[in-house]
């Protein structure tokens, strides 16, 4: 399968080295040219299935002729032997054909070491097979760092570098980071902010003159294909076990920069009968407006209760962009330069479809702590921040109540004790029980200056020969 850039002026790429690189050089995403298409007898064929074995089956259009189906499966198998609940992805009802999809059963607790454990195994079977060693390169305002960290710990040719904006992340979330004392792991806290951190790295992938002779950067933020790619089994698995594809189903998704939910609109794409797809979003609500009133415009970032979704701008809506305006590469060209002004305009087609797809809700730090207060008292279940967002916004935009909603539950709630003690508890959610020791942990970490050279150098210095 080839995959194409959504802004029409980048060469195509074979599944390997869509993987080991980061923006198309025309600056758009990498998208496949065609979706594989699963029909209804098909997909009902997979009831039963675990999800390492729906996840082959899943993914196996998008990587044929690149891996063979043994290896395959061997790099989907390890990618989950971290998950400490054998379903992978449990549920738990929660209301009346209201369903929680719990995603947060991996290492460090939130939905990304689905797409990360994922991504380092598949990393390291290319990168052994290509004999190449490669630097990996993220910025983290929490979640993505520990994930990709964790992913790659074990992966022989990867170095992995992730800058965090320093004294600025929660205590769990650096000390995910920084405990890990693995050879080929460097965290580096940037005094400055999270966008300081993004733009060093943009600019370190723009121009890789300061890596080492035969290295290159990898990305593995969400415009990484594969993270997409494997995202897109969780809503079969679900959809599986609550009647799909003979019964139409919901989804409820937190959502941040947009790759979690362009996901699940590619499962639906490929064949599972999803009737709504719930964008639901904090105070940042870029996309909830973009949606209803049409107005994409950066506001000022806020911080909420629910970080991890705290971001201006989404960049993988691009990717939606690009269906939405029927695959045309020139038309998203124009729209992302009318963007840099600060703010675009849908054409009406675009928009109407995209009301076909989703709906949209706004939630703020005070319904939030209210959401997590009154699931709790209704059925003893305790929500995350960013999982109750999904929950309220499902249920203020809920179009039919005779099918399953699914929420997707996008994280722990011990990773973010601050809204959980908001919300009544008079204790914090304990750490499940690989992590009790995480406070004793000794951590590593080097606080560097803003200063793009200082940060290569470091780089520079630390890849391993
Ligand atoms: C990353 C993250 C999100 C947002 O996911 P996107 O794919 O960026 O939309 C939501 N919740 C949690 C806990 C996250 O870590």
């Amino acid at each position: 399968m080839k995959y194409i850039s959504t802004r029409g002026q980048a060469p195509a790429l074979s599944f390997e080295d869509v993987v080991l690189t980061g923006l198309a050089p025309d600056g758009g995403l990498y998208l496949p040219e065609t979706l594989p298409h699963f029909s209804k007898e098909e997909i009902a064929s997979w009831a039963g299935l675990s999800y390492q074995e729906l996840a082959f089956n899943v993914m196996k259009p998008f990587v044929a002729g690149a891996i063979s189906d043994a290896d395959f499966k061997a790099i989907i198998d390890k990618a989950y032997e971290t998950f400490r609940h054998d379903a992978i992805a449990p549920m738990v009802q929660t209301a009346h054909n209201e369903w929680i999809l719990e995603l947060f059963q991996g290492p460090t607790l939130a939905f990304k070491d689905f797409a990360l454990q994922f991504l380092g195994h598949l990393l390291d079977h290319l990168l052994k097979k290509r004999n190449q060693k490669v630097v990996v390169m993220g910025a983290t305002s929490g979640d993505t760092g520990s994930a990709a960290i964790e992913g790659c710990r074990r992966c022989d040719n990867i170095d992995i570098f992730i800058m965090h904006p320093h004294n600025r992340v929660s205590d769990v979330q650096r000390r995910q980071m920084t405990s890990v004392l693995a050879p080929n792991v460097f965290n580096i806290a940037l005094e400055g902010n999270f966008d300081d951190c993004q733009n060093m790295v943009k600019a370190s992938f723009a121009d890789q003159s300061f890596l080492p002779e035969g290295r290159q950067l990898v990305a593995v933020n969400s415009i990484n294909w594969a993270r997409i790619m494997a995202q897109i089994v969780y809503y079969f698995y679900a959809g599986l076990a609550l009647g799909s594809p003979h019964r139409p189903m919901a989804f409820s998704v937190p959502t941040g920069n947009f790759g979690d939910i362009f996901a699940g609109y590619l499962a639906k794409k490929m064949g599972l009968p999803i009737d709504q797809l719930v964008i639901a979003t904090n105070s940042n609500d870029i996309l909830h407006r973009c949606i209803s009133s049409n107005d994409h415009s950066k506001h000022q970032l806020q911080h909420t209760l629910s970080p991890s979704m705290d971001i201006m701008v989404s960049s993988n809506f691009e990717r939606m962009l690009f269906d939405l305006y029927d695959r045309d590469g020139n038309a998203i060209r124009q729209l992302m330069e009318d963007f840099k002004s600060g703010s675009m305009t849908l054409k009406e087609s675009a928009l109407s479809r995209a009301r076909e797809l989703f709906t949209s809700y706004g939630v703020n730090d005070q319904v939030t702590i209210d959401v997590i207060r009154s699931v709790f008292e209704n059925t003893g279940y305790l929500l995350d921040p960013h999982t109750a967002i999904g929950v309220e916004a499902a249920r203020k935009t809920r179009r039919r109540h005779d099918i399953p909603m699914v929420c997707l539950a996008t994280a722990h709630p011990a990773k973010f004790p601050e809204a959980v003690r908001k919300a009544g508890q008079e204790q914090d959610p304990a750490l499940p029980h690989h992590m009790k020791d995480l406070f004793q942990r000794e951590e590593r970490y080097t606080v560097l200056p803003q200063e793009l050279k200082k940060v290569q150098e470091f780089i520079a210095a630390n890849v391993r020969k």
